[in-house]
């Protein structure tokens, strides 16, 4: 018989609801609970990759563009792009350091940047006249789920429509992205929904496409009926679920292959010592 999966002895967290839950959250735990654990329990510090940077910074961005929209203030391509500059030295400074392997990265990482910024701001898809909210921080109470759900939502259309930006190293394939997504597309419609009482027309992902020539594409999906609402309230009680009882262990897959964390994975006991003694 396999032993079930257990936590590292001396979890804080083993037998204790989360104070919330995210579908960000929860969908670092479906992808790997150890790998959650040692990121968002432990904390453990690791260095910010390159792409992550990047992506952070290139959010920032769109969000004073978006801001300054909303609030009628300076949204010109040059203020656009001296919201990106910042951002890329402050996060570096405040969450590095970031794993550039040479100074010359740095630039190219900077220049790619400015120049998917550049690229929204020329599409079709750039944000036009008002938003309803940006950067929208939700917290509500969802039946089905014993803690809180929460998220924060890039934009918030006039018609509700939520719009949630992606940066990519190549373009998506549609159908893929709204099923990897599907888990934060239907979490923001039950937000907005438990908020304001509106159902969002279209659940949107923009994606910006760091090629040479950089793109940027809408995906957008249908507001999900009831059956898909409650597939995605039963996946994110099964998280809180696996957190409370402490259910930390390894799933290996791709992704271990960009995973920070492979040297602590190899130590986890597998095991408790009680079930190990049992055992010999
Ligand atoms: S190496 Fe793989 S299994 Fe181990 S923590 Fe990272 S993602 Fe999880």
């Amino acid at each position: 018989m396999i032993a079930p999966a257990r936590s590292f002895p001396g979890n804080p967290e083993a037998g204790t609801l989360p104070d919330h839950i995210s579908p960000t959250a929860a969908k670092s735990y479906l992808g790997c609970s150890l790998r959650y654990w040692f990121e968002r329990v432990l904390r453990l510090p690791k260095p910010t990759s390159v792409s992550l940077h990047l992506g952070k910074s290139v959010h920032a961005a769109l969000q004073a563009f978006h801001l300054a929209r909303w609030r009628g203030g300076d949204d010109s391509p040059e203020a656009t792009a001296l919201a990106f500059d910042d951002a890329f030295q402050r996060l570096e400074r405040e969450e590095g350091p970031v794993s550039f392997r040479k100074p010359a990265d740095r630039e190219k990482a900077r220049l790619d940047g400015l120049r998917v910024v550049a690229a929204y701001l020329d599409s079709p898809e750039v944000l036009q006249g008002h938003p309803r909210a940006v950067e929208v921080h939700l917290s509500e109470r969802v039946p089905g789920l014993p803690v809180p759900l929460t998220g924060v939502i890039d934009l918030v259309l006039g018609d509700y429509v939520t719009v949630d930006f992606k940066s990519a190293a190549a373009k998506p394939d549609p159908a893929q992205a709204a099923f990897d997504h599907e888990l934060q597309l239907v979490s923001y419609q039950i937000l907005i929904e438990t908020a304001t009482g509106e159902t969002p027309p279209s659940l949107d992902l923009i994606h910006l496409v760091k090629t040479k020539v950089p793109q940027v594409g809408r995906v957008s999906t249908k507001p999900a009926d009831r059956a898909r609402k409650q597939r995605v309230v039963s996946l994110l009680e099964r998280v809180v679920d696996g957190i409370a009882a402490g259910r930390f262990h390894p799933q290996p897959g791709m992704h271990c292959s960009w995973c920070q964390y492979r040297r602590e994975c190899m130590s986890w006991p597998g095991v408790s010592k009680a079930v190990e003694g049992r055992a010999a």
